[in-house]
This record gives structure tokens, C-alpha cells and sequence, in this order.
């Protein structure tokens, strides 16, 4: 008697697991419809998010954004990698990376406890990922913006020195994405603005106290379109890693000589100042 008692106890107990296996299998698998491989997030801070795995991407977005939309970001996303290897004309970009995209700023900040456009945060600077928040609006994004901050930092290592190389690591991802400044200027043009308006930041400010203003990033953008087109994308590599003290080595020139430089071929290219619509510059997009 004993011994038929503990036999059915444990065929209930049995049964009991075996449902709540049932359960735990249908929870953890529980897919949006007609998902095509979108999965819904489980964590409470991501809730109303969807997920799917691309490669080495894993894109995190709002489940109400339409299905076909969903698969074009993806194909964007692998275009804008593409490109972004080509500026810098590195092959493969492997590195596990999360890509979450949020609808507003106040999403933003939930994630970030930010009000920006977009944010990195790499593998050293939490636990086991490299993350991309990144707002999205149709076509209003710096996603290709902040990917050319990833991809660089990931193929070159973080700017040797910090600070002081600040200017060229936002230079290089302004430039890698015109259309995120949303106001149809070259960045050219914007630079001989600057120029004819004193509004141009010294080269001891850009290496001090980079601000993030749309003067210093579209100032910068031309800065490394010059350095790119002038000098080649190895220099400015070497200088990533190697840092502002080893600028004049490995240019040939100081960096006040540089923007010098600049500012002497843009006053012989545009002899006089260029038409310019500064509300519209300074409206930005996000
Ligand atoms: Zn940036």
C-alpha cells in the first residue's frame, strides 16, 4: 500500500512536470504571427519588443512596426555595414552586436537615461554585448551614423587618448552618413559657412572640450573627407591608434596646419560666401 501510494504520487508528479515543461517550452517559444523569424523579447524592460537574429546583428525593435518594413531595416542595416567597411576599407565585420531601435527620446532615455539620437555602449562598457540605441523614424535615423562608430571601434580598437581624438571618431561617423544631418548641404558647403562666419571651432577647443554641436560635427565630417581624400584612410588609422601626440609625424603637418590648410583651399575654391540657410542647418531632425 505504501509502496502503490508512492508509485502514483510520482506518476501525478510526473504528469504535473511534464505540463510544466509544456508551459515552460510554449512561453520561452512564444512567437509574434507571421513572424519569420521574429521572436518577442522576455526581458520586462524590452516589453512591446520584437527580436531577430541576422548574422552577427540582433535586431531589437517595436513589434508594430509592419512586417515587410522589418526585413528592409535589415537589409539597410547590412548595406550601411557595407559601406562603412568600405570607408575605412576594412572586409568583415563579425562582432556580436544588439541593435535597438527606439520611436522617441523618451524610449531613448528609458534605455540610455539619455535624451540623444543614438548611443554605443561596448563589449568592455557592460557585461557581454555590443549595443547600438538608436532612434527610428522611417527614414530620420544616425543608425549608419552610429554603426560607423561600431565598425570602427571594433576593427581599430577605441581612439588612442580618448578625448583629444574625439573630433575624428565623430568626424569619421558624420561623414559616413550625410543624409543624418537632414539639412542637403555638402558637407563642403557647411564648412565654408563656418568659414566666412567665424563660426569655425580652433583646433585646440576640437582636441579640449569637443562639444556635440552640429557645427563640430559637420566641421569635422569635412575635416576627415579631407584627410580621406588627401592623405588616405591608413593615416587616419594610425592616427586612431597611435594618438593627437603623433598627428605631425604621421601627417606632415600640425593639426592647426591642417585646418590651415583647409581653410585656404575652400577660400580659393569659394572666393566669396556661399548662399546659406542657417535656421535650416541648425532645425536638425531628430
Ligand atoms: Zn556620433
Amino acid at each position: 500500500m505504501v509502496r502503490l501510494c508512492f508509485k502514483l504520487t510520482l506518476v501525478c508528479d510526473f504528469k504535473r512536470i511534464f505540463a510544466f515543461f509544456i508551459a515552460l517550452i510554449f512561453i520561452s517559444c512564444s512567437t509574434i504571427p507571421d513572424n519569420n523569424g521574429w521572436k518577442n523579447m522576455q526581458e520586462p524592460i524590452f516589453e512591446g519588443k520584437i527580436y531577430k537574429q541576422h548574422r552577427n546583428v540582433r535586431f531589437i525593435i517595436s513589434s508594430d512596426i509592419e512586417p515587410k518594413k522589418r526585413e528592409i531595416l535589415i537589409t539597410k542595416c547590412d548595406t550601411y555595414i557595407e559601406d562603412n567597411l568600405k570607408i575605412i576599407k576594412e572586409t568583415e565585420f563579425i562582432d556580436s552586436l544588439d541593435i535597438i531601435l527606439v520611436q522617441d527620446l523618451d524610449e531613448m532615455y528609458k534605455y540610455t537615461r539619455e535624451h540623444v539620437a543614438g548611443k554605443i555602449s561596448l563589449i568592455e562598457d557592460n557585461e557581454n554585448r555590443n549595443m547600438i540605441f538608436c532612434l527610428y523614424r522611417g527614414k530620420k535615423s544616425p543608425l549608419k551614423h552610429e554603426l560607423m562608430h561600431m565598425i570602427a571601434m571594433c576593427k581599430w580598437g577605441i581612439p588612442e587618448g580618448g578625448l583629444p581624438l574625439q573630433w575624428l571618431n565623430e568626424g569619421l561617423a558624420t561623414y559616413a552618413d550625410p543624409k543624418a544631418e537632414c539639412d542637403g548641404y555638402l558637407f563642403e558647403e557647411k564648412y565654408t559657412a563656418f568659414l566666412y562666419s567665424n563660426k569655425l571651432i580652433n583646433s585646440t577647443s576640437l582636441m579640449t572640450d569637443f562639444t556635440y554641436s552640429k557645427i563640430s560635427y559637420n566641421q569635422t565630417a569635412y575635416m576627415v573627407e579631407f584627410l580621406i581624400q588627401n592623405y588616405g584612410v591608413e593615416k587616419i588609422k594610425l592616427l586612431w591608434q597611435s594618438g593627437m601626440g603623433k598627428f605631425e609625424e604621421i601627417i606632415g603637418l600640425t593639426f592647426e596646419e591642417l585646418i590651415l590648410q583647409i581653410n585656404n583651399e575652400l577660400s580659393q575654391k569659394y572666393p566669396n560666401p556661399i548662399d546659406f540657410n542657417w535656421p535650416k542647418f541648425e532645425e536638425g531632425c531628430y
